[in-house]
């Protein structure tokens, strides 16, 4: 049993009430570690350290290149970790190894790109409109940084939050979820060898109240980066009401994957595959919808069946395995429970739809193919976060576009086409942040990630993040021999 300790102002400690959860691997359904839960205290002394680290001492007056070169640290230090690092995430949430191990290599890959960007985030000088004055602006780290994620992907969704931050001098307290937090107490052990000096990354694992909320709204906290479900960023906007601190949302989707008739049919396949099965669906940019041209339909479906029906399902661990199981018990009761509901309102189950035998131990669940009559279905409509794909057929062009769009979300769009044209158009009109052509999922630290609507605001990854972790200072400085005169006359 691995009993983790939080991470606060360079030291670990235990929670100041000593209260600590357990912690399950879901492919066993056994608690296998247990993690402090935060107390509000904890927030407070993890919020000061970061503050005290920001605007006095060592890091508030290192150079950009320095905290570059500390991130260039960070990030050997993550590639020479990833294997193990990797393999706690797969303990603790039941994602392949295949994929944390690797994704934990490549996150390696967002530090490196941020440390790179340290010191090239600069102002302008103004060619202002008035005699005697030199006019500059220079870009300043923001403040403490709240950056607050889920399970689901967590070393990568807190290199998009931290690699920036950092880069831009600010201070971070990261919270870990309290479903599989384990990949990001291992993690802390790691930035303790970095050298940032205490109190420049503190890692707390706690509940959503009372730690996410007295964190969100704390009068020290000057950015709140948050990824998770819409539910959740609602309370952290009325949360952040206190502190008026800028909040930016990755949240979830119901993201379309367009299917035409034209296009080739292994790729579109492969495509849906990996868009609703890879991480057993338990992905942002799932791309839980996929519709369908009348055309390709009946084809498309029977090659889905057969891929589907091949998906060899076991031990996330395991090498030959391609799904594990779901995070929590609780997950995989609601897809349960929203199959049943959408096959009710007229859906056909093509494939899956049940638990798979001899996976007695361990919240496993079929890769589902759901075909519905149209959009009303339930499956349809909310995040399923899971491996379920709903796959509606469509006429035209233009149905195809206003059906992608008819839904909350806005995250992602898949478009699978070989017609060069209608791939532009219609990547033009989907609304959505991220649209992949005849391919899915594919993600970058130089590509800027977030979407529209109820699936969020603000963007990681890319230069643009660093305008989400700083705020433009304008300095006027007076050049003339003159001192200021008249008070009275705006100049
Ligand atoms: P969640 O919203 O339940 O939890 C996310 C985090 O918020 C956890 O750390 C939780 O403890 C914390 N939290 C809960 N209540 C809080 C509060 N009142 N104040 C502050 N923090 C609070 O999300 P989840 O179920 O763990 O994760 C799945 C969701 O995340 C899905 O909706 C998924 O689509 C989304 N997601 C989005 C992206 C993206 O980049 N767009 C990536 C991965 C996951």
């Amino acid at each position: 049993m691995n009993d983790y300790q939080l991470y606060i102002d360079g030291e670990f400690c235990e929670a100041s009430d000593s209260g600590r959860f357990d912690t399950t691997n879901p492919a066993t359904g056994e608690v296998w570690a247990t993690a402090p839960a935060a107390t509000e205290a904890d927030v407070d002394r993890a919020v000061r350290a970061a503050h005290r680290a920001m605007t006095t001492g060592e890091w508030a007056s290192m150079t950009a290149t320095m905290r570059g070169r500390l991130l260039y640290r960070l990030a050997d230090l993550v590639a020479e970790n990833a294997h193990w690092l990797g393999e706690v995430e797969t303990t603790d949430s039941g994602k392949l190894a295949a994929e944390t191990r690797a994704q934990s290599a490549y996150v390696a890959d967002y530090y490196r790109y941020y440390a790179g960007l340290a010191d090239k985030i600069q102002g302008d000088t103004l060619p202002i409109d008035k005699p005697d004055l030199h006019v500059f602006t220079t870009r300043d780290p923001i403040g403490v940084v709240a950056a607050i994620v889920p399970w689901n992907a967590e070393m990568f969704l807190t290199a998009t939050k931290v690699g920036p931050a950092l880069a831009a001098g600010n201070a971070v307290v990261i919270k870990a979820s309290e479903i599989a937090p384990a990949p990001l107490l291992e993690f802390a052990r790691v930035l303790d060898q970095v050298g940032f000096p205490p109190g420049v990354v503190n890692l707390l694992t706690g509940f959503g109240e009372p730690c996410g909320r007295a964190l969100t709204s704390h009068p020290m906290v000057s950015k709140v980066a948050f990824t998770g479900g819409v539910d959740t960023a609602r309370q952290i906007v009325a949360s952040t009401a206190h502190n008026l601190a800028p909040v930016s949302l990755e949240l979830g989707g119901k993201s379309p994957i367009l299917v035409f008739d034209d296009a080739d049919l292994d790729g579109a396949v492969n495509g849906a595959v990996a868009g609703n099965f890879g991480a057993s669906g338990q992905s942002c940019v799932a791309g839980s919808r996929v519709l369908v041209q009348v055309g390709i339909h009946d084809r498309f479906i029977a090659e889905l069946v057969r891929r589907s029906e091949a998906i060899r399902i076991g031990d996330p661990l395991a090498d030959d395995s391609q799904m594990g199981p779901l995070a929590t018990r609780a997950q995989r009761d609601r897809i349960e429970a929203v199959v049943a509901e959408s096959i009710a309102q007229g859906a056909v189950l093509h494939t899956g739809g049940s638990r798979p035998e001899g996976l007695d131990a361990g919240w496993y669940y079929r890769p589902t193919v759901l075909g519905c009559p149209n959009q009303e279905v339930t499956c349809t409509r909310v995040e399923l976060f899971g491996p379920v794909m709903s796959v509606v057929s469509f006429e035209t062009e233009a149905d195809a576009v206003a059906m992608a769009n008819d839904t909350e979300f806005g995250l992602a769009a898949g478009i699978f086409s070989s017609d060069a044209s209608r791939v532009h158009r219609v990547a033009r009109s989907v609304r959505a942040g991220i649209v992949w052509v005849n391919t899915y999922r594919a993600i970058s630290p130089i590509a800027p990630f977030g979407g529209f609507g109820n699936s969020g605001s603000g963007r990681e990854a890319g230069v643009d993040a660093i305008g989400e972790f700083t705020r433009t200072k304008t300095v006027w400085i007076n050049t003339s021999e003159q001192p200021m005169a008249n008070p009275f006359t705006i100049r």
